[in-house]
């Protein structure tokens, strides 16, 4: 908004949270899922309905496999400079 970067980076750097954001919200309930054990898959208890939902995060709005095709494309492009990243080498 402030106009500190050109909207394909702004593109790329979204990609980048909505990929991190919802990879890590998948990695950290299923655990949750695995600590209550059966319960974790019980429809009775809160975390099997937080599993399904976020398991769609990682479909809607762009899916990860897309996600990553952006920021790739971002990266091959402008290096990693651009997005906030150490440069390789
Ligand atoms: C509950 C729900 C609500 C939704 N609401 C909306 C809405 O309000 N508005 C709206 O516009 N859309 C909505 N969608 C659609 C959603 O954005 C799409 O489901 C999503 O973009 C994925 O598209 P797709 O389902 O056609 O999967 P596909 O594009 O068929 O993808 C299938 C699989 O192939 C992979 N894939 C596809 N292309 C590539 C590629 N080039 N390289 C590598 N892998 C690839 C995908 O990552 C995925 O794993 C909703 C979806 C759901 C499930």
């Amino acid at each position: 908004d402030a106009g500190l970067c050109d909207r394909k980076t702004l593109h790329a750097k979204a990609a980048i949270a909505k990929l991190s954001a919802s990879e890590a919200a998948g990695r950290v309930i299923d655990r949750c899922v695995q600590i209550f054990g059966g319960r974790g898959y019980d429809r009775s208890y809160p975390v099997e309905r937080l599993y399904r939902e976020l398991r769609v995060d990682r479909i809607w709005e762009g899916t990860s496999e897309i996600q990553r095709l952006i920021v790739a494309g971002e990266l091959v492009k402008r290096g990693t400079g651009v997005l906030g990243m150490p440069s390789a080498g």
